[in-house]
């Protein structure tokens, strides 16, 4: 069984252990009912969910621990942000944005999308973006973009209940997470800045077992926190000359220990490269032949 807390009419089904590939569910019945990234776990969906009519489904963005088990509810309207929509159109954008195209994993990212977590190409996505309401009755979601993780990753605030969904933005003390290529630590900055100015009682995050309650302040401050301490690692480690596949292969960041023919490695490299550009701009950090050094 799935943990399962209740808020008003808002159902949150905790995602299964490992954290990854699941995240939090949320069902919201009202006058009309809405899903949102149904992959806590098939069975916990076919007991929880299946039973109801669902007019919307949503996902806060393509990744596939939030659109696996989008296809037990086919013919559901469907409603993503703007900007991740051609990932839901093309699975060739998807490996695009992702950073797979090309490379030596995309053969493998692509089965594992298709055969494991049931992608499929969607002509029809109701297109949201910041500030778009869904009126569900008694309550109203107020969409709300909080890029970085992805271009389009989208949360929501419930103002009648004071609740925000923070989707991937989760607080955790392992994120935030910048593995895709069109991923940016910049926006993940200034999306933290937005929900600290949101009037919320309740923070509910697609991953981990608790809803923030109180004041969200410290616990955004250690997620920012976080990405500067990386960076200070990345710096601290170039006091020798690295190159990126080197760093790469030392997993600063994610803290896994993973083959080079493994995706996770493309993903490793792509957060270190984010932080190489930044170091970079800010002349922290200079760059010889293929090596990184330190500036002192
Ligand atoms: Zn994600």
């Amino acid at each position: 069984m799935r943990k399962i807390q209740e808020i008003g009419p808002i159902k949150i089904i905790f995602g299964k252990f490992p954290v990854y590939p699941y995240c939090n569910t949320l069902l919201i019945k009202n006058a009309r009912t809405l899903l949102v990234d149904p992959a806590c776990e098939e069975k916990a969906l076919r007991a929880e969910v299946a039973k109801e009519k669902i007019d919307f489904l949503f996902n806060t963005h393509y990744h596939p621990d939030h659109i696996r088990f989008n296809n037990l509810f086919d013919g559901v309207e469907f409603l993503a942000h703007k900007e991740d929509a051609p990932c839901f159109r093309s699975l060739d954008s998807m490996a695009e944005w992702v950073g797979v195209k090309g490379t030596e994993y995309e053969k493998a990212w692509r089965a594992s999308m298709v055969e494991f977590f049931g992608f499929r190409e969607r002509s029809k996505i109701t297109e949201v973006e910041d500030g778009t309401t869904l009126n569900l009755g008694k309550i109203t979601i107020r969409f709300m973009h909080l890029p970085g993780h992805t271009p389009g990753h989208t949360g929501f605030f419930i103002p009648e209940l004071k609740i925000l969904f923070l989707a991937d933005m989760e607080l955790s003390a392992t994120g935030p997470w910048y593995h895709n290529q069109r991923a940016s630590i910049e926006q993940i900055i200034l999306s933290v800045e937005k929900i600290r100015k949101m009037p919320a009682d309740y923070y509910i995050p697609s991953h981990g077992q608790e809803i923030f309650t109180g004041n969200i302040g410290p616990r955004l401050d250690r997620y920012l926190e976080n990405i500067y301490s990386r960076e200070e690692k990345i710096l601290q480690t170039l006091a020798v000359p690295h190159t990126l596949d080197e760093l790469t292969s030392l997993s600063l960041i994610s803290g896994f220990k993973l083959p080079r023919n493994q995706v996770w490695f493309l993903f490793e490299r792509n957060m270190v490269r984010k932080h190489l550009d930044r170091l970079l701009a800010q002349r922290k950090v200079s760059r010889v032949g293929g090596k990184y050094q330190r500036e002192d």
